[in-house]
């Protein structure tokens, strides 16, 4: 969670869409083919030829103790589960001779999980010294380069589909990471991707810099419903999934009845031509809204899911259940950013996971969609594993199963590609996990994932796996 509006009280980032593309090349792949040389086109068939030879035509048959079936939450005894090419086939029955056999002994298997909300090209920002050094004097390649490594690691954690919701300044690049990873041409989770978000002029850094000088800025800045209608068409020109706006930012401040509340960053007609442009395409709208009057504009324009959502009071939360608006509360990075931010001077930040929980426990009683996100890259991905977030849903309240069908069946609905992902089943891709343990007891053990498969392609094996 970026968003250091200086001398502010804010938060960043956010998220959402209609109409899904593919998980692996489709259109976008062909739309850019076209302006392609014939020399990148042998090079592109010379990759997919070479990675062909890892997934396809190959028959894997996994076998562990259990697996947690998460649409009905019981576990099933001894599965076998039949992987032919990048998916399943079936998950009952005998090892079909001239399978390859990967037995996980005493583990338990579980479909690889969606994290709906992660930054890969951001690298901890909970101070706004972290976030000026990224945004003013990392280098770009340097950001692709570490946005490569949080990939890996978010797959070696169990994470095999992420909606990463913005790039902070680095453009478009998570299109080019979406598509390297779709071709082979790198490794990481299938992604669904914003570009950079949208915010209002003022609303967003960097800020409160030399006025004749120019400063690059963490979102795209439209004003106006033409402007920002105009911004959401040029966005969606170049490959993007969801639309993601920033609600509100600046001004965060506790209500006396212990919300929190701030300005607006739209007027009701842009955040209005924003959300109708973009379902006009066929795509979501995500939006961080982490006050009440950033929840109330966004759940009135219509948008799809509401990142953070810090400030949810219960009639806003009823409001939400029947829209069928998605809520992504981003515990872990909540977690993380609360006390360095606080001691920055921020007061609000020290009272914020108290507003959180408040929240939370509304959106549940009112029967909200809550979807797993973490907000990955406001925290530093290689000190915490984004697995934490189940151990966090679990403190606030919600049931084990209910955590981790957050990162599975609710995550894939939510991004249109249920059936697909989020589940073991026959025609699913072959996306599958297994730990020691029993998660539906202690979800902490997620923390521990030891083998990962993502599309039939063996990413983590433990040691005494048998063959
Ligand atoms: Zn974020």
């Amino acid at each position: 969670m970026p968003i250091h509006p200086e001398r502010s009280e804010a938060k960043s980032r956010g998220h959402n869409f209609a109409k899904h593309p593919e998980p692996l090349g489709g259109a976008r792949g062909r739309r850019r083919e076209a302006k392609w040389t014939g020399a990148t086109l042998l090079l592109l068939t010379a990759l997919l030829f070479a990675s062909s030879s890892f997934a396809e035509d190959r028959t894997i048959a996994i076998r562990a103790a259990r697996m947690l079936d998460v649409r009905s939450g019981k576990m099933v005894e001894q599965p076998v589960i039949l992987v032919r090419g990048e998916k399943i086939e079936r998950v009952r029955g005998d090892v079909p001779e001239g399978a390859e056999l990967i037995d996980l002994g005493d583990r338990v298997i579980l479909p690889g999980f969606i994290d709906v909300h992660t930054h890969i090209l951001l690298q901890g920002d909970a101070t706004e010294a972290e976030y000026h050094f990224q945004i003013l004097r990392e280098y770009p390649s340097h950001r692709v380069a570490r946005a490569v490594r949080a990939m890996r690691i978010a797959l070696e954690h169990g994470f095999t589909t992420m909606r990463d919701l913005e790039t902070e300044g680095a453009g478009y690049g998570d299109v080019g990471l979406r598509d390297a990873v779709n071709e082979k041409v790198i490794e990481g989770p299938r992604l669904q991707v914003v570009g950079p978000a949208l915010s209002t002029t003022g609303s967003y850094p960097i800020l409160h810099f030399r006025p004749d000088w120019s400063f690059p800025t963490g979102v795209q800045l439209c004003d106006g419903a033409d402007g920002c209608r105009k911004a959401v068409r040029e966005q969606l020109s170049y490959g993007t999934d969801w639309v993601k706006i920033y609600a509100n930012t600046a001004g965060l401040h506790l209500t006396p009845d212990g919300y929190v509340d701030s300005p607006p960053n739209w007027t009701r007609e842009e955040i209005a031509a924003v959300v109708n442009e973009a379902h006009a395409k066929g795509h979501k709208v995500a939006a961080h809204a982490t006050s009440d009057t950033g929840l109330r504009i966004s759940v009135e324009a219509g948008v799809d899911s509401i990142e953070h959502g810090d400030s949810i009071r219960p009639e806003m939360a009823q409001q939400m259940a029947k829209k069928g608006i998605y809520f992504c509360p981003t515990l872990t990075v909540g977690a993380y950013v609360a006390e360095p931010r606080a001691r920055e001077g921020r007061a609000i930040w020290a009272e914020m996971p108290k507003v959180q929980a408040k929240s939370m426990q509304n959106a549940r009683k009112a029967g909200v969609k809550i979807a797993f996100g973490t907000d990955a890259g406001g925290f530093p991905w290689t000190e915490i594993n984004q697995a934490q977030e189940f151990s966090h849903e679990v403190r606030l309240g919600m049931t084990p199963l209910e955590a981790i069908r957050s990162a599975t069946t609710v995550a894939a609905e939510m991004l249109g590609w249920q059936g697909k992902v989020g589940e073991i089943a026959p025609g699913a891709f072959a996306d599958i996990v297994a730990v020691s343990g029993d998660p539906l007891k202690d979800v902490s053990v997620l923390q521990k994932i030891d083998f990962v498969m993502k599309g039939g392609d063996v990413v983590r094996r433990p040691a005494d796996a048998k063959r």
